[in-house]
């Protein structure tokens, strides 16, 4: 582990934390009046969550999914199960689901069609980081942070073997030194 390093910063935390208010305001203005859930994507939704939803000034509740993830490979699998479920009942109320990053969309499609099931009155999808070149499903985002190219990021609750989510930055790891 130690010897991987952060080639480049592509978001510093100060950059991070504006767009998030500036998507916190534009949330709290879709949803005023309106029952609204914000749904985080464990674990690596964590920060953005946190900073997001203090951003957020209207009423709302917080609940978690987890789902199978990447382990400790840069590729994804592609399936997709919730390990973790929420706690509340969603029916009749205003789902917004946050992820840290789409990438191939197989996460976000599945938890979007798993939720809808379950009567909302509405599911969307916000996520901080977009790879719009990596799809693989037809998934709809409602609110994004910054897209970004084909590169395997961490820091910010991205993480890479489970290192570097505490990073307060988003940057992009150089290759292993021997
Ligand atoms: P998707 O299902 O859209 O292919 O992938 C979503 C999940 O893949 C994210 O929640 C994240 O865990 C992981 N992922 C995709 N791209 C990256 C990346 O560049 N860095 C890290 N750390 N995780 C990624």
């Amino acid at each position: 582990m130690d010897n991987w390093r952060i080639e480049e910063v592509l978001f510093g935390n100060e950059t991070i934390l504006q767009r998030v208010k500036q998507l916190g305001e534009k949330i709290s203005a879709d949803y005023k009046g309106k029952e609204l859930v914000v749904v985080g994507v464990l674990t690596g939704s964590v920060p953005f969550v946190s900073d997001l939803i203090r951003n957020i000034d209207i009423p709302m509740e917080l609940d978690f999914v987890a789902v199978s993830s990447y382990g400790a490979a840069t590729k994804s699998s592609g399936i997709v199960e919730i390990r973790k479920d929420l706690g509340h009942s969603v029916v009749n109320k205003h789902v917004l689901i946050i992820e840290d990053i789409i990438d191939t969309g197989l996460t976000l499609d599945y938890l979007h069609k798993s939720l809808k099931g379950r009567n909302p009155a509405s599911v969307k999808t916000c996520v901080l980081l977009d790879k719009p070149s990596r799809r693989e499903v037809n998934v709809t985002v409602d609110y994004s942070g910054f897209e970004i190219e084909d590169r395997f990021v961490v820091g910010y609750g991205l993480d890479y073997a489970g290192h570097y989510r505490n990073l307060p930055y988003i940057g992009v790891l150089s290759a292993p030194a021997d």
